[in-house]
């Protein structure tokens, strides 16, 4: 099995066999109609650099930064094709020759290791935003004023960690807010990472930047020691961090990601106890489910959204087979124009059950919850929805009925 200048197998190239079965599972194959731009063409493109040497011009540039990374391509391929390893290496080597994320994009990931710059920047963030300084197309919900209190360790040697991660500390500690309550309600003492876990890399993979994304991972390993669980309430953090033994290729880094589980997985074999001892405050409201790509596709944890939301929701489900919102990380303001494609097909099926005023739509994803936020919806995480329910945190926005501001 020779490897070749992108670090990918032949095995692992050859596998395609381009039958187009991937097509219809494609965000920006739906929204374009072009091959060039679907998992088919994207993989031709990938072989060309690798067996005929073609340059990585612009227009292979376009080819494969539009690609939002979402995997949907994957479950749906019968040949098996590895292609979340594919479009990894073919972005590193574009960083290599310093043709991935443009210098602005390459500045803000820096800033996310320095997490009290984030924190101290995010109300600022959001006054700018309230004066309109912020353009539109970048597609963030309204930023927070105030960040509220922060989780905080209950014991220095604690049953479970949880993950909190840069940008969703700082614009959606709430969510963190009530991950911690239902584990300390499960009977768990909670431990957070200490400052040297505070980015897990994800972001920087997905530019192709594999060196700050592994100096991140090794950061992150030494935050959280011992062997207790990891818990992760952002589908796209939980990816990352269970791909350590990939990334890393070490057995500490393969032993870590062993002990990463997305929060609902988490809770899943928990749920007979919590309500056991917590009664719903409130009746059931109508909650669609939005899967976000890295939980369905990449983890494959969907399934536990649906089994911790219904004791406390009656879910509808969208029926689009998982379907990319777009937000894919930065790519909703990497790529708005494509981004803001993807997300009003979701938005048109969302519709289609229920009429937008009233909808409450769960999204166990930061970027998604954003990025639907932004196009109108009423969007919140399931742990909030969750916790909400029990009565464990303040409850936030409601739905609106129709007609009412
Ligand atoms: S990636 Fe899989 S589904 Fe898509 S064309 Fe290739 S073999 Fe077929
Ligand atoms: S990862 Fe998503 S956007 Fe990229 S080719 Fe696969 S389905 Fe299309």
């Amino acid at each position: 099995m020779s490897v070749r200048p992108l670090a990918l197998s032949d095995d692992e190239l050859s596998s395609c066999v381009g039958c187009g079965l991937c097509l219809p599972h494609c965000p920006t194959f739906r929204v374009t109609n072009e091959e060039a731009l679907s998992p088919r063409g994207r993989i031709a493109t990938i072989r060309s650099i690798q067996y005929e040497g073609r340059q990585i011009d612009e227009q292979v540039s376009e080819i494969l930064n539009t690609c939002v990374q979402c995997r949907g391509c994957e479950p749906a391929c019968p040949s098996g094709v590895p292609y979340g390893r594919l479009i990894e290496a073919a972005k590193n080597e574009m960083a290599n020759q310093h043709q991935a994320a443009p210098w602005w994009q390459r500045f803000g990931l820096r800033l996310l290791r320095h997490h009290r710059l984030l924190l101290i920047g995010t109300p600022i963030l959001a006054v700018a935003q309230r004066l309109h300084l912020i353009p539109k197309r970048a597609g963030l919900s309204p930023l927070p004023f105030r960040l509220g209190s922060p989780v905080i360790s209950t014991s220095p040697s604690p049953d479970v960690w949880l993950f909190t991660g840069c940008i969703m500390d700082a614009w959606q500690r709430s969510t963190h807010r009530s991950a911690g309550a239902l584990i300390h309600a499960i009977g768990f003492s909670l431990g957070i990472p200490s400052k040297a876990g505070s980015c897990c890399g994800a972001l920087h993979s997905h530019a192709g930047l594999q060196i700050e994304a592994r100096k991140l991972a090794i950061s992150v390993m030494t935050s959280m020691p011992g062997t207790s669980p990891i818990v992760v309430d952002s589908a796209g953090c939980g990816a990352a961090l269970k791909d350590y033994g990939h990334l890393l290729r070490t057995p500490e880094a393969v032993a870590f990601s062993e002990r990463v589980f997305d929060i609902h997985e988490w809770l899943e074999p928990h749920m007979q106890s919590l309500m056991q001892s917590r009664q719903p405050i409130s009746s059931k409201p109508s909650i669609i489910v939005q899967d976000p790509c890295h939980l369905r596709h990449v983890q494959k944890s969907h399934l536990a959204v649906r089994s911790i939301l219904s004791p406390v929701a009656n879910l509808i489900e969208i029926d689009d087979d998982g379907l990319c919102c777009g937000a894919g990380g930065a790519y909703s303001v990497v790529e708005p124009e494509l981004a803001r494609q993807i997300r009003d097909r979701l938005v048109r099926n969302i519709m289609a059950k229920s009429p937008i005023e009233k909808t409450l739509v769960a999204s166990a994803n930061p970027g998604c919850l954003m990025h639907l936020q932004a196009a109108g919806l009423i969007v919140k995480h399931p742990v909030d929805i969750l916790a909400e329910a029990l009565g464990l945190v303040p409850t936030t926005v409601q739905p609106r009925e129709k007609g009412t501001a």
